[in-house]
């Protein structure tokens, strides 16, 4: 066996052959992938393997197109039969909110040019004259959809990475994985070790095992899962080709076509957890008992859907394990706290993904950072905070709502509350509606009554009016804002500015009392985060930037070498934060302190630690609502005590607690990006707006890169569009633009109605040469054009007065 490689990728399961594939072809041939038994032995053998495009994320529809595509290419590639039925796919909305859904896909469809449109009743009857479509309000259909033969496509990347040089050592399972201090590891297995550059965990179903061997904990959770085929049946087989699936999500099931027969899988309410305390390692291609009662309701609909189903008997029952992620998306990238250790696991639709996750796990390995911005599958978006408990909560939450419908602003309630402030109860009080924010229950609005819960759809919802009322509340008086859901770090010693200023992409202050506002350049030339710096005292700093991405921005941090005694403190659990923002803030705060706040004393941009009520709170004169304002911040303990003092001055000036939901129509309103919408690795900054705070005569980290984009004219630029929201809805994010001649034009990645400016207002990018301000586009919201114009500037305060003033 070999003794050094470049990568070893443990498991050799549809998702561990799919990265040894993408490595070897994007150079690495000396790979190495270890499986414990033969190839497909975890959940892989045993899939109903459908495959399709479409997804409501849309990096994940593009890389799920990616992978359709993959799998002929491959058969050509290495003479492996993927077996690859593609007869198509029927997708069917019994509901409105399904109809909207469907429609929005099929938009963004025709933007990323991929084939998805709506058929008629007969036109589907036509194609599968076997199902009943009465109930049926819109009928999708995906040309390509269907499936492959799990096996087939296994063996067909294996052949094609050893093709390439990779090799492949079946029954040799990995015991150990122990890190060097140069970043490398030892794999250790029976058969000898190998010295590697990187470990890819691949291990699917025993993802968790493997990772405890490096000494990590993930959060997964396998549990059952049920399909069956049945016997040939007479009407299938005279048709004398293959049935299109059916995808009637409405009715929990899927359903395609197998031989003569058909398979039926469901999603049942009653599932079953699977390897709680740790999967057997002596389960390979087992499966569990069958137990159809389980999945009885969802096969009655299907029945109903297709009747000839209901005649056949039953020819095969899977019940076999899969593996889930606490959101049921991939468990992906390289693990922060360690050097050269890559995960994939959790994943679901795996023959949907496969190619996509294989290719962009191979690019961040090699080339530093994946093509696409994926942090919805970027393992970093979960910390310790995912413990077990909320594991199991959210992974049953969402294998029994496996088809719902994921609507914008959806909040989901299973296994939280993860973690709270200290002001978490008072504000349940205060009727506080929560979402989840990394973990933390953070005030999105306040409701009249107490215990009052979003209603969801693609509409404006419950939550519209009180919004309302709370940003025109602040930007008539004063609001309070808890922004506890921030990163925040804090950066001493003798190195401290030395360090930031390699590792940021503008000057930090070396003024205390000053901040700056400064991009984090990423692998590619683009935006890996914003951060506000600010210097608090001689040799201090406090950064503040996005909570979500507080451990994906640990891996750039770690990228530049902190000088000897400097240190950098994650504060985040330790600190609160209050923004008091509004015409009337200062008037407010002012009564709280006897720190001179006047313009003249307290400039924005400019900061000072100084006493609220009697707690101290470093206070610094920015907002993200683009009006007049202070963020506070201060030790969590004191978060009460601040939070009551703010709350009672605020009622004497008209104003009062306002939300997150709140603050993200406030920001759109002032057309501020946001990192993870309008901000990612994806987009350079002078597609956002943010070049000029990248000064070029200092160094920061990947300054080559940018210089390497840098004279590239924009491809899309960030841009504010004002809409006519003819249907009692705004654009949430993702919807598609085009010309009024159907042109495709840009993608918007915010929306809200702005309340302060009576518009409803969408953010997102636009190709200049296409769309410039003033011009008329059509915004695809719940699938159907509305038509919006280009802003040359944000409809509030353009010239930033109010928060200068
Ligand atoms: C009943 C059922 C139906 C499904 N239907 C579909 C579908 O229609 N469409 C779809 O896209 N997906 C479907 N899936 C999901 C799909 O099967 C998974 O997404 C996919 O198989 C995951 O592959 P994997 O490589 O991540 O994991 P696995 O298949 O679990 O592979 C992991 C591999 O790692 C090996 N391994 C583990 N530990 C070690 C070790 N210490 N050393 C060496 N090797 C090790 C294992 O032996 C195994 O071969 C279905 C799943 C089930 C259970």
């Amino acid at each position: 066996m070999k003794t050094h490689a470049q990568a070893v990728v443990i498991g050799g399961g549809l998702i561990g052959c799919s990265i040894l594939y993408h490595l070897a072809k994007l150079g690495w041939t000396d790979v190495v992938l270890l499986e414990r038994d033969e190839l497909t032995s975890g959940s892989t053998w045993h899939a109903a393997a459908g495959i399709h495009g479409l997804h409501d994320n849309n990096n994940v529809t593009r890389i799920q197109h990616y992978t359709m595509n993959l799998y002929k290419e491959l058969e050509q590639e290495t003479g492996q039969g993927c077996g690859v039925f593609q007869p198509g796919s029927l997708y069917l909305a019994q509901t409105e909110a399904r109809e909207h859904q469907l429609r929005l896909q099929e938009a963004k469809a025709r933007f990323y040019g991929l084939n998805f449109h709506e058929l008629s009743r007969e036109q589907a009857m036509e194609l599968h004259p076997l199902a009943q479509f009465d109930d049926i309000r819109c009928i999708m259909y995906e040309p390509d959809g269907g499936n492959v033969d799990p096996s087939g496509v296994t063996h067909a990347y294996a052949a094609g990475a050893r093709k390439m040089g990779a090799t492949i050592e079946r029954f040799c399972p990995v015991l150990g994985t122990d890190p060097q201090p140069d970043g490398s590891w030892i794999v250790r297995t029976e058969k000898g070790d190998i010295h590697t550059q990187w470990v890819v965990n691949a291990a699917g179903l025993w993802g968790r095992e493997v990772a405890a061997m490096a000494g990590l904990e993930l959060p997964l959770q396998p549990t059952e899962h049920q399909y069956f085929v049945t016997d040939a049946i007479d009407e299938v087989a005279a048709l004398g080709r293959r049935l299109p699936s059916i995808a009637d999500r409405d009715g929990e099931y899927y359903f395609r076509q197998e031989g003569n027969g058909l398979l039926i899988g469901a999603y049942e309410k009653d599932m079953r957890f699977w390897a709680e305390e740790g999967t057997p390692l002596d389960f390979a291609h087992d499966l569990f008992p069958d137990d159809l009662d389980r999945i009885m309701d969802n096969v009655m609909r299907a029945t109903e859907r297709v009747p000839v189903a209901a005649t056949a008997g039953v020819k095969r029952v899977i019940n076999g394990p899969m593996i889930w992620s606490p959101d049921a998306n991939a468990l992906w990238g390289p693990v922060p706290e360690l050097r050269n250790y890559f995960v994939c696991g959790g994943i679901i639709p795996g023959f949907s993904q496969s190619g996509g996750l294989g290719l962009l796990a191979a690019q961040w390995m090699i080339e530093g950072e994946p093509q696409y911005d994926m942090f919805a599958w970027d393992l970093a978006r979960f910390d310790d905070w995912a413990d077990k408990a909320f594991t199991k909560a959210r992974v049953q939450d969402q294998y029994t709502h496996r088809f719902a419908i994921h609507f914008p602003n959806e909040e989901r309630e299973a296994g939280r509350p993860a973690r709270m402030r200290p002001a978490y109860a008072m504000q349940k009080d205060m009727g506080a509606v929560f979402g989840l924010n990394s973990g933390w229950e953070h005030p999105l609005w306040f409701a009249d009554q107490p215990g009052t819960v979003d209603t969801n759809s693609f509409t404006r919802q419950n939550w519209w009016e009180p919004v309302g009322r709370e940003a025109r509340m602040l930007r008539e008086a004063v609001g309070v804002i808890d922004i506890s859901n921030f990163a925040n770090y804090i950066v001493k010693g003798a190195g401290a500015q030395d360090w930031l200023d390699r590792l940021m992409a503008n000057r930090v202050p070396s003024e205390t009392g000053k901040s700056c506002l400064t991009p984090l350049i990423g692998i590619r030339g683009g935006i890996a985060g914003d951060f506000t710096i600010t210097k608090t005292d001689t040799d201090a700093y406090m950064m503040v930037g996005s909570g979500m991405a507080e451990r994906y921005h640990q891996r750039f941090f770690d990228m530049v070498d902190r000088p000897e005694g400097t240190t950098l403190d994650r504060a985040t659990n330790r600190i609160a934060g209050f923004n008091v923002a509004g015409p009337k803030a200062r008037d407010m705060l002012q009564r709280l302190t006897n720190t001179d706040l006047s313009n003249d004393a307290f400039r924005f941009m400019r900061s000072a630690t100084i006493e609220v009520a009697g707690v101290t709170c470093l206070a610094i004169r920015v907002s993200f609502t683009g009006d007049l304002g202070w963020e506070l911040h201060c030790p969590e303990e004191n978060q009460i005590r601040l939070y009551t003092a703010l709350l009672e001055a605020a009622r004497d000036f008209g104003g009062g607690p306002v939300g997150g939901r709140a603050l993200g129509s406030l920001r759109i309103e002032k057309g501020y990006g946001s990192w993870g919408r309008e901000y990612s690795p994806e987009y350079w900054p002078q597609e956002v707006g943010l070049e000029r705070l990248v000064k070029l005569d200092k160094d920061f980290l990947n300054k080559e890169a940018y210089l390497g984009i840098k004279e590239n004219a924009p491809r899309e630029v960030l841009s504010v569009f004002e809409v006519d929201a003819v249907h009692d809805a705004d654009a949430s994010g993702g919807e598609p633009i085009f010309l009024p001649d159907g042109r495709p034009v840009g993608r918007v990645t915010s929306g809200a109605y702005g309340y302060s400016v009576g518009q409803s207002l969408a953010i997102g990018f636009a190709d200049p040469a296409l769309a410039g301000p003033g011009d008329e586009v059509d915004i695809f919201i719940l699938g159907k054009p509305h038509r919006a114009r280009r802003l040359a500037v944000p409809p509030f305060d353009p010239e930033g007065i109010r928060l200068r003033s």
